[in-house]
């Protein structure tokens, strides 16, 4: 049976990765992206060109009526809904939190943690056994931030992974009768143009002498993990946490 996936933020970097991956394992794919439409459709020819399924789909995970036209345009467009990567995240310039505002704090949790609730509420409604699905697969991509904490960096995000953490637990635990198997990756410090987002584009290369490996990992690292928690060999693991992060 054909189903779908959608996997936000998957324009570039470790969402980029992941929708190869997943279209590579027969998965009809929505790639997801905020603003980067050119980046998108290259991923979805990406996919096209070797014999696989996708659409661009623009949604801001900040705003639910984004969300809601998303997995509306996935129910129409692509085969059942069978999994979710809630893949989306930001960070922001490095900062104490004494120097915090509002409106720094608002944009990390509506995007890190709000986005992300409301894409897996549509998702469990479209998966549950319980609404009529047919049972699925939501991995949520938190961080090791959520450990460490992030001083002086962005507590805010590690916060926000944190709450993503929390969310995987308690999310897996309500729809494990329903069919459903939530679970979470956690990055360590992955080669990706996260980090000049945040005004550091060599914080790979400061941080990875910290790192037991002594190296950054790649995007296709993560996928390979996300891949696994999407696919039967992970038939028996829901609420579970895993470090993909060189021992970090
Ligand atoms: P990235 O290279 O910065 O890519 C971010 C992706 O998210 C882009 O596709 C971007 O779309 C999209 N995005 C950002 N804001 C969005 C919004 N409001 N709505 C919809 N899409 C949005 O990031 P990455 O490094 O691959 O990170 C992916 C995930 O891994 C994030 O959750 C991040 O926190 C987590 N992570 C990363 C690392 C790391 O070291 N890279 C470590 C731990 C955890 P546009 O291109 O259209 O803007």
């Amino acid at each position: 049976m054909e189903r779908s996936i959608i996997v936000t933020g998957a324009s570039r970097g470790i969402g980029r990765s992941i929708a190869l991956k997943a279209a590579e394992k027969g998965y009809q794919v929505c790639v997801n992206y905020k603003g980067a439409a050119d980046k998108a459709e290259a991923v979805v020819r990406e996919i096209e060109a070797a014999g696989g399924t996708a659409i661009a789909v623009q949604a801001d995970m900040t705003k639910e009526a984004d969300i809601l036209r998303m997995f509306d345009t996935v129910d129409k467009e692509l085969a059942p809904l069978g999994a979710l990567v809630n893949n989306a995240g930001i960070v922001d310039k490095g900062s104490k939190v004494e120097n915090m505002n509002l409106e720094r704090l608002e944009r990390m949790f509506a995007t890190n943690i709000t986005g992300p609730f409301l894409c897996a509420r549509e998702a469990v409604k479209r998966l549950s056994t319980t609404h009529g699905g047919k049972g699925g697969v939501i991995v949520n991509i938190s961080s090791v931030a959520a450990k460490t904490g992030a001083p002086n960096e962005y507590v805010d995000y590690a916060a926000s992974k944190g709450a993503i953490d929390a969310m995987t637990l308690g999310l897996a635990k309500e729809v494990a009768a329903e069919g459903i198997r939530v679970n979470a990756v956690r990055p360590g410090i992955i080669y990706t143009d996260i980090h000049a987002s945040g005004g550091e584009p060599d914080r790979v290369e400061r941080f990875k002498s910290m790192v037991p490996m002594l190296r950054g990992g790649q995007p296709e690292e993560i996928a390979d993990a996300v891949l696994w928690l999407l696919s039967e060999r992970s038939s028996y693991v829901t609420g579970s946490l895993i470090d993909v992060s060189g021992g970090r």
